[in-house]
């Protein structure tokens, strides 16, 4: 789920070799100067698109994301994985998202804005897992996806680390967990579970995959819906240069331009951590972000970002659009389903 909040303060960072791989060797993508260039351009874009009447924390809400801007970016030699080194510790990762406040109106937007983009995604999920089940969304936030499944004949529940989320979402009717995956306690295994805009900001991703792993019966579906490194190296490199106004647009639309995620993904990186977490790729679809734009934003700036996002889905297909989203199942692990099995006779 796409978040659109407010920083805290008091971050602590750590040193990390390549959190898919393990290897250490890995070549610098940006250092500090060339991110705070990433963050002045990401300004000027913002300022540029939001009408004169737009409050100020509005403005930060466009350009100040829940996590801080990376003091470095590197990619590993090994898997091309792109991720922040040093990156954030586990205690300001989770600090930031359990104290970042948003209002109910700020929340409303959100769920309405990304009504059709999810209707889009419910259906995908469909085509990929058939009519009907039920399943989990981690990081469901404010219920957008959960309310377009429930359109649908699939009876779908979230799990999320903040308060305000939660209990948004049960205003809506929507059934949320407060906390993390592992706190989520399903009487039988569910049949799908996704992670869409969240799962490039979890502190240990191999552990959440772990853990989707457990609620998900043998053959389930995993979805999730991650940013694409290689994109973002590619189109960086082209902000300086004759294409600069237009990478900066393309960055910017995705929310690209300034990284504001932990880590983002390369073909051979997420086919690793799936396969070492016991997923079987079924296909991959390339895809922007869902739309930004709302009522602050100005008309030439919506009609802008319409447009930027069609000619991107024409023409930047599979592992050359801005995001990614992987359908895989559940590899059946043979002695612990053989036992689940016998457990359940009767
Ligand atoms: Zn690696």
């Amino acid at each position: 789920m796409l978040r659109s909040r407010r920083l805290v303060n008091d971050t602590s960072y750590e040193f990390t070799p390549c959190p898919i791989c393990g290897a250490v060797a890995a070549t610098e993508v940006a250092g500090a100067d060339d991110i705070r260039a990433e963050v002045e351009r990401l300004w000027a874009f913002q300022g540029q698109r939001l009408d004169g009447k737009t409050p100020a924390y509005r403005l930060m809400d466009r350009v100040v994301f829940s996590q801080r801007p990376p003091l470095r970016l590197v990619a590993c030699d090994t898997c091309a994985h792109v991720y922040r080194n040093p990156w954030e510790r586990r205690e300001t990762l989770e600090r930031a998202y359990q104290s970042a406040r948003e209002s109910s109106l700020v929340f409303e937007q959100l769920y309405r804005t990304q009504q059709t983009a999810f209707a889009a995604q419910a259906r995908r999920l469909l085509a990929t897992a058939g009519a009907s089940g039920r399943g989990l969304e981690v990081g469901s936030y404010v219920g957008a996806f959960l309310a377009a499944m429930q359109r649908t004949g699939w009876i779908f529940e979230g799990v999320d680390i903040s308060r305000e989320a939660v209990a948004f979402a049960a205003d809506h009717g929507l059934r949320v967990t407060l906390g993390g995956i592992d706190d989520v306690r399903p009487a039988r295994p569910y049949d799908a579970v996704v992670v869409y805009n969240t799962f490039e900001q979890l502190y240990d991703s191999a552990a959440v995959l772990g853990a989707a792993r457990r609620v998900l019966r043998a053959g389930g579906l995993l979805s999730l819906r991650v940013p694409n490194g290689t994109f973002y190296r590619r189109w960086r490199a082209r902000l300086r240069g004759p294409f600069a106004a237009f990478a900066v647009r393309v960055l910017a639309h995705n929310n690209l331009l300034s990284f504001p995620y932990r880590q983002a993904f390369s073909e051979r990186s997420l086919s690793v951590l799936l396969d070492r977490a016991g997923f079987i790729p079924v296909h991959i679809v390339g895809d922007t972000l869902v739309p930004i734009a709302d009522c602050w934003t100005t008309r030439l700036g919506a009609v802008e970002e319409r447009c930027v996002k069609w000619l991107e889905r024409l023409v930047q297909r599979g592992w050359h659009a801005p995001w990614i989203e992987v359908y895989a199942t559940r590899r059946p692990d043979a002695l612990g389903d053989r036992h689940a099995a016998l457990a359940a006779e009767p």
